[in-house]
């Protein structure tokens, strides 16, 4: 099989040097084992965190080992009984077309018709259930609120803003890196107002799209999206904070928000999560997802990089933005 493996640390933007591809030949089946071929193989921020070796909730990766992450893939050699041949199973072997290992390494998942492999890495699954976790859990979204979602064209981002509206929320804003996508955010993705933050004064476009202020924060990117925020809130506001993309490639530590003082004047609430700590939530989430996908109530979009080989040019196109929705790599 052709995997890829993380040889040394980068610092600042990853480059293809710090990557090496290997083939890694497997011997018969040893009891207990399966083999699977994946169809599509996620790409996700947090894997930047993953290459410093820093403290993170996520152990760093080691070097000379393969990157592990979301797939989904078919089995197609079993010596297991409860994973058999042609189950469609969900992993974290990570960035590799083939991998043979323990069944028990595989969740095998009801093969839906209607239901594409591909969004169980996304809006059925990881980030979809971040957006869901954030708004209800973590920011506490009640109806008639008004919610600003920053990243909002990427793939948790696409899935707060319909959660959002089929919650109650009153009024939604997006914001995104290009005019193609706050376009898309309006049109396809039932955004009330959407804007183009690379066009600079965040602060500023906030205002104009929340004449009203915002009571939810669904913060994807951090920074000056952060500042804006803070600068936005109506009393009593909270924001769950799930990312922070717009600082993963920095090298040196960015400037703070200049106007934490909101915090405490308008009693603001501002809690970070991840989402390893909610998987209680996953019953819940699945019932809700799974009636609103299957009513159509949900869109959603893909982009996606063919072939194993391209998967560190994916990720550093998913981290630049060249994605809308979710960046994935079709084996
Ligand atoms: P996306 O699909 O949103 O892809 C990343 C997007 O980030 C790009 O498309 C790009 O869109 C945007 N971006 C990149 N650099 C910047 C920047 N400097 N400023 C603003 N936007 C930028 O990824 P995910 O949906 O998978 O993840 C979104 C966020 O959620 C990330 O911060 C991730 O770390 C976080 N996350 C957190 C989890 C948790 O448990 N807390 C779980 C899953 C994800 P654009 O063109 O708009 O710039």
């Amino acid at each position: 099989s052709t995997q890829i493996q993380l040889v040394r640390r980068p610092s600042g933007w990853p480059t293809h040097e710090d990557f090496r591809t290997v083939t890694v030949p497997y011997g018969d089946l040893e009891p207990g084992q399966v083999r699977v071929r994946n169809e599509f193989v996620s790409v996700d921020p947090y894997m930047r965190g993953r290459m410093n070796d820093s403290r993170s909730y996520v152990a760093p990766y080691a070097l000379g080992e393969t990157i592990t992450g979301g797939a989904v893939g078919r089995v197609v050699e079993s010596a297991a009984d409860e994973v058999p041949v042609g189950a469609v199973v969900l992993h974290q072997h990570g960035w590799t077309d083939v991998i043979q290992a323990d069944a028990g390494t595989f969740r095998v998942l009801a093969d839906v018709p209607g239901v594409p492999l591909s969004v169980r890495l996304h809006i059925l699954g990881m980030t979809g259930m971040t957006a869901y976790v954030g708004l209800t859990e973590i920011a506490g979204l009640k109806a008639g609120d008004t919610v600003f979602v920053s990243g909002a064209a990427g793939a948790v981002g696409t899935a707060a803003g319909q959660i959002a509206k089929l919650l109650g929320a009153k009024r939604v804003i997006g914001s995104a890196g290009s005019a193609e996508k706050v376009a898309l955010l309006t049109e396809k993705y039932g955004y009330d107002a959407a804007f183009n933050y690379k066009d600079g004064d965040v602060r500023g476009q906030l205002a104009a799209a929340a004449p009203e202020g915002i009571d939810v924060f669904f913060d994807n990117v951090g920074g000056e999206h952060l500042e804006a925020a803070l600068e936005a809130f109506n009393d009593g506001g909270r924001a769950a904070l799930c990312g922070a993309i717009s600082a993963y490639n920095a090298t040196e530590r960015p400037a703070g928000p200049d106007n934490m003082p909101n915090l405490i004047t308008r009693g603001l609430t501002l809690r970070g999560f991840t989402l390893g700590h909610y998987l209680h939530l996953a019953p819940e989430f699945t019932e809700r997802m799974t009636g609103w996908f299957a009513a159509g109530s949900i869109a959603y979009d893909e982009t996606i990089v063919d072939g194993i080989e391209h998967t560190v040019d994916a990720f550093l196109d998913m981290m630049r933005g060249a994605n809308t929705g979710k960046m994935l790599v079709r084996i």
